[in-house]
């Protein structure tokens, strides 16, 4: 992909430039180099997509679901032939490490196999004879045309959170992938091209907010997908469903991780430090506070320490690199005055990653990671969600505490613990304030066949993506009462 690319939006089957003049640039991360210009669709390619997406609906909910995972397996086979170009792809426009990247797009795939489940997954339920000769029945169908607006930090997962449950129970489908990362969509839609879909069962609208706007206004569309900051999920929450829209947003978050004395050190550590340097800190499952309790606060603070110094920093292509750049120079401005700011609050700087220099990438937008000790539990480094490779770290004497620093922040993605103790465990699972939950984990990352929950402020909505989920926010339901009493006579 050496050339800069002309991105394209798909709507009803067909490549086709925005019908608007506004581009920006799609830059590498690492390299500061220019891959396309991606296109901030006016309200008009909205329209368009929206009225290729109604028009598809009727003969695509007719079309048996058994005839409709065709497609998805299809793909899924596409995805696996494809899968080293995709990972690669996501690697120059985002930055993570090819590891990660292959990690992201195995995970896609896995949502495209839960959802060729759905003849099974979106069946109903009945109830014969609720009064003599009277059966009740529920049965699931499609909800029209749904649309997801994706963040920049997982662009080919989180739309398959959402796109292959949506097709599967018979909707049709808009995408607006985030206008930092358009070109791993591109490369998607091709193969969807591939897999002989009927035109305008899926399409594609790249842009911004004008986009957005567009989707959330449009009466057509009857669900809305989101995932991103939390001011814009709140943002996007209500306008969509002061429109009437179902509508399912997954915002930021700011993920504990708290260490008792009884924990296995080596193994807390190392899955710790993915945790927090994995994609620079750019994941919402990523843990960016570390409470230690009693004893672990020195052997942790040690060793998380150490690996933080040690973790290689480079162009994620390159197979030794284990934590590329931060998405853009703003973000990396922006991540390094938090760090500042935790300092002048009075954390100590165990590592400082600022003011790096990567040989032969001086462009890039790279922070090393970093780790800060004794950061006030109600300072910015507590509060803000900084998505970067920043640590910072907290004591308390007891698990109960530490519960409690949990549970008084304002999100709710995820919060693990490392402990070799099952009641510590059940305790924890028990009384934190979180959707994701991992023991002795550091990511608590659902496969495709649960719910990507999330709970406060980390979401708006009640159904999330994945799993059943998906399949109950894809579906409406219909209850059908019937009355055949068998004294009526036959008139055949
Ligand atoms: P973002 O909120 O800036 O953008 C997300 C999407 O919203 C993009 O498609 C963008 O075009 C659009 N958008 C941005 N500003 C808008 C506005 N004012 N009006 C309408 N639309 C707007 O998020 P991001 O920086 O791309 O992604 C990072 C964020 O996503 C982090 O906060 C991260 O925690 C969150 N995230 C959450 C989850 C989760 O499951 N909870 C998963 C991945 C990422």
């Amino acid at each position: 992909m050496g050339n800069t690319l002309e991105i394209l939006n798909y709507i009803g089957g067909k490549w086709q430039p925005s019908s608007g003049a506004d581009y920006q640039d799609v830059v590498n991360p690492a390299t500061a180099e220019v891959l396309g210009r991606v296109p901030l669709s006016p309200a008009v390619d909205i329209d368009l997509a929206a009225q290729a997406a109604s028009n598809a609906f009727t003969q695509w909910r007719q079309t048996p679901a058994v005839d409709r995972v065709q497609f998805l397996f299809k793909l899924k086979n596409l995805l696996e032939e494809n899968f080293q170009e995709l990972a690669r792809t996501i690697t120059m426009e985002c930055g993570k490490t090819i590891e990660e990247s292959r990690g992201e797009t195995r995970r896609l795939i896995e949502n495209v196999e839960v959802a060729c489940g759905i003849p099974l997954l979106m069946q109903g339920y009945n109830s014969e004879d609720i009064a003599p000769g009277i059966d009740e029945f529920m049965i699931r169908q499609p909800v029209g045309v749904c649309a997801v607006i994706a963040p920049f930090n997982f662009p080919a997962m989180v739309p398959f959170w959402f796109l292959p449950y949506a097709i599967a129970c018979g909707n049709t489908y808009i995408v607006k992938p985030s206008e930092r990362v358009p070109l791993t969509m591109q490369k998607i839609f091709r193969l969807v091209e591939k897999t002989g879909l009927p035109a305008g069962v899926l399409n594609l609208v790249n842009g911004s907010k004008v986009a957005v706007d567009a989707i959330l206004d449009h009466p057509a569309i009857r669900a809305v997908s989101f995932v991103g900051s939390t001011p814009v999920a709140r943002y996007i929450y209500s306008r969509a469903t002061a429109n009437g829209k179902r509508a399912q947003c997954q915002g930021g978050a700011k993920n504990p991780v708290v260490v008792l004395p009884d924990a296995d050190m080596d193994t807390a550590t190392r899955i710790i430090a993915d945790s927090l340097f994995g994609c620079a800190g750019q994941r919402c499952l990523a843990a960016s506070l570390a409470i230690t309790v009693g004893e672990a606060r020195s052997v942790f603070t040690e060793a998380i320490t150490e690996v933080a110094s040690r973790r290689v920093v480079g162009y994620g292509l390159d197979e030794k690199v284990q934590m590329g750049p931060v998405i853009t120079p703003q973000s990396k401005e922006r991540i390094e005055a938090l760090i500042g700011k935790g300092q002048q609050e009075g954390a100590k700087i165990l590592v400082d990653g600022r003011n790096t220099n990567i040989p032969g990438y001086a462009h890039g937008n790279f922070i090393r990671p970093t780790v800060l000790q004794d950061v006030p539990p109600d300072g910015e480094i507590v509060r803000t969600e900084i998505f970067g490779p920043v640590l910072g770290m907290m004591h308390a004497d007891n698990l109960d505490q530490a519960i409690a620093m949990i549970n008084s922040g304002k999100y709710g993605n995820m919060a693990c613990l490392f402990t070799s103790s099952g009641p510590a465990a059940r305790k924890f699972r028990y009384e934190v304030i979180a959707g994701n939950i991992g023991i002795n984990l550091g990511i608590a990352a659902p496969m495709a066949f649960f719910p990507f929950t999330g709970w406060k402020e980390s979401f708006f909505g009640d159904l999330h993506g994945q799993g059943m989920d998906a399949v109950e926010f894809f579906t409406q339901k219909k209850v059908v009462i019937e009355r055949w009493p068998k004294e009526w006579k036959r008139k055949f």
